[in-house]
């Protein structure tokens, strides 16, 4: 590297505006360890996800939007258990000491830190092909979390904001994702401001924290959808040993969504793309108004896409009622 590691780190990483005060941080960056005081009434919930080039972002992606996606993406878990976020740490490898790619990652990642108020606390930095993990910390009282394990028969199904704009995104970037080639086909078709809007929907995905401390206590379960919403709530519904029905035509969609790709294919998108961070949850039919208020009034779509029923596996039905299969499966990374 042209500058050197410690040179890298204080630069970038350990400068004073990354060290923003947040209680509970006692010690930041700077010594052999972070150190972080947790309340006695608060659970701490640790989450990391790493991000790999060419697979989570092209090669030559803007550096700002992979520093925001890199903690988003990890803030989302933050909210999948409804946890406030404390701080995070950065492993990070790089080929090179670029000095320009590090003060706009630098620049993109003090912007979501601030935002969420998780000042960056340590890490780790080494010469390697480039990829960022992130291990994000955060507090929840124990009667508040959102486990994937509380879902009810009886239960409605929620997901906020749209779905499947993330999945389309990575078509537009050629970037593997379980959608086939009738994707491949119609991403030619769409216009530049669609496509803006894809690529904003995958790199800067609001991670739902507001809205999930809005459901807490309200959800019996919840998840965020990184893989599709059918192996997410699929995962919601192995661990509560139930089953789900859901209604296609009330799946929410972008209107870019809308009028770029049929409907088939956006609910493919939807239920198989992944990369929409937004959360699935479950809540009981008593409680059902007051999540709707809630998500309301913190301004976040959320809508009632069907119904936890007892049994297994996911049951998806048409405005007829009739029962549609897709023979497919969530995107897993070694498949
Ligand atoms: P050690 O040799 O004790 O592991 P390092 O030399 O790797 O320490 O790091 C020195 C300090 O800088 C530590 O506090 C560490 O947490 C921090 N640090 C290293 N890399 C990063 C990074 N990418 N982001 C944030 N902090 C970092
Ligand atoms: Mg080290």
């Amino acid at each position: 590297m042209t500058i050197s590691e410690f040179e890298l780190i204080r630069r970038y990483f350990a400068n004073s505006e990354f060290q923003f005060s947040r209680s509970g941080v006692e010690l930041g960056i700077g010594d052999d360890g972070a150190l972080l005081k947790i309340p006695a009434d608060r659970l701490l919930v640790m989450s990391m996800d790493v991000l790999v080039e060419s697979i989570h972002f092209p090669q030559q992606a803007d550096p700002r939007l992979i520093a925001q996606r890199s903690l988003a993406v990890n803030l989302s878990d933050m909210a999948a258990m409804a946890a406030e976020p404390l701080c995070f740490t950065l492993g990070l490898t790089l080929p090179e000491a670029n000095e320009k790619w590090l003060a706009e990652f630098s620049a993109g990642l003090l912007q979501m830190a601030r935002q969420h108020n998780c000042p960056l606390v340590g890490g780790d930095t080494s010469r390697g092909p480039l990829q960022i993990a992130i291990q994000v910390q955060g507090l929840v009282a124990s009667d508040k979390v959102l486990r994937r394990s509380g879902a009810r028969p009886g239960d409605s199904i929620y997901v906020s904001g749209h779905l499947g704009d993330g999945a389309i995104a990575l078509l537009c970037m050629n970037l593997p994702s379980a959608l086939g080639e009738e994707f491949a086909m119609e991403q030619q078709i769409l216009s530049e401001s669609d496509r803006s809007h894809f690529l904003a929907a995958y790199y800067q995905p609001e991670p739902r924290l507001e809205l999930a401390q809005a459901l807490a206590g309200l959800a019996t379960s919840g998840i965020d959808i990184s893989d599709g919403l059918a192996g997410d709530l699929g995962h919601i519904l192995k661990a509560s040993a139930v089953g789900a029905v859901l209604q296609l035509e009330k799946l929410p969609f972008s209107d870019a969504a809308m009028h770029s790709l049929s409907a088939s294919n956006r609910q493919l998108a939807a239920l198989f793309g992944g990369d929409d961070y937004e959360l699935c949850v479950t809540v009981p039919p008593a409680l059902s108004a007051q999540a709707e208020a809630a998500a309301s009034a913190v301004g976040v779509p959320f809508t009632r896409i069907g119904e936890i029923v007892e049994g297994s596996g996911i049951r998806c039905v048409n405005p007829q009622g009739k029962l549609q299969d897709f023979h497919r499966e969530a995107f897993q990374h070694f498949r």
